[in-house]
């Protein structure tokens, strides 16, 4: 399962198939990240520094996160693609094709000027979430997206 939680400052990344409950996460920041409860992360009732801290002591890479840069990232299911958005400039897209399979990735990009900002992999995971929350299956023919599917 993939997830994507945010605040005003960053974006973090849940990919449960890593995780190996550890606890790491729960034991640094016990009001972020609350196992039963749902959502179980709550980016909310914490600092971001102490947030980043926990997450950086996952063992496992099943959290991981990065700065927001003030990009939010939304799904357009009328265009099948997820879009990254600064003001109201487009500054990424990440485009699949729908069929009886469920949807293939064809195409992730992120503007110039607007790499190395982890713009391209909350693109994909915005995918999966809704794909995933829809029972959709997802390949990917992007090699990017595909990477992020393997990792
Ligand atoms: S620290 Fe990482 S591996 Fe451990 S429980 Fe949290 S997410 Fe899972």
């Amino acid at each position: 399962m993939h997830r994507m939680y945010e605040n005003e400052d960053i974006v973090v990344f849940w990919n449960s198939d890593k995780c190996i409950h550890a606890r790491r996460c729960v034991d640094g920041s016990p009001k972020t990240f609350c196992p039963g409860q749902k959502p179980w992360v709550n980016l909310g009732n914490a600092e971001t520094k102490e947030i980043w801290q926990a997450i950086s002591n996952c063992p496992s890479g099943a959290l991981t996160c990065l700065y927001r840069h003030g990009i939010d990232v939304i799904f357009d299911a009328g265009n099948s693609r997820s879009v990254a958005i600064e003001g109201e400039k487009e500054v990424g897209e990440c485009v699949y094709q729908e069929s009886e399979n469920g949807w293939n990735i064809y195409h992730t990009g992120v503007s110039a000027g607007y790499q190395g900002k982890g713009i391209a992999k909350r693109l994909v995971y915005k995918l999966l979430e809704e794909a995933e929350h829809s029972g959709v299956n997802v390949t990917a023919t992007c090699s990017y997206a595909r990477k992020v599917l393997e990792e």
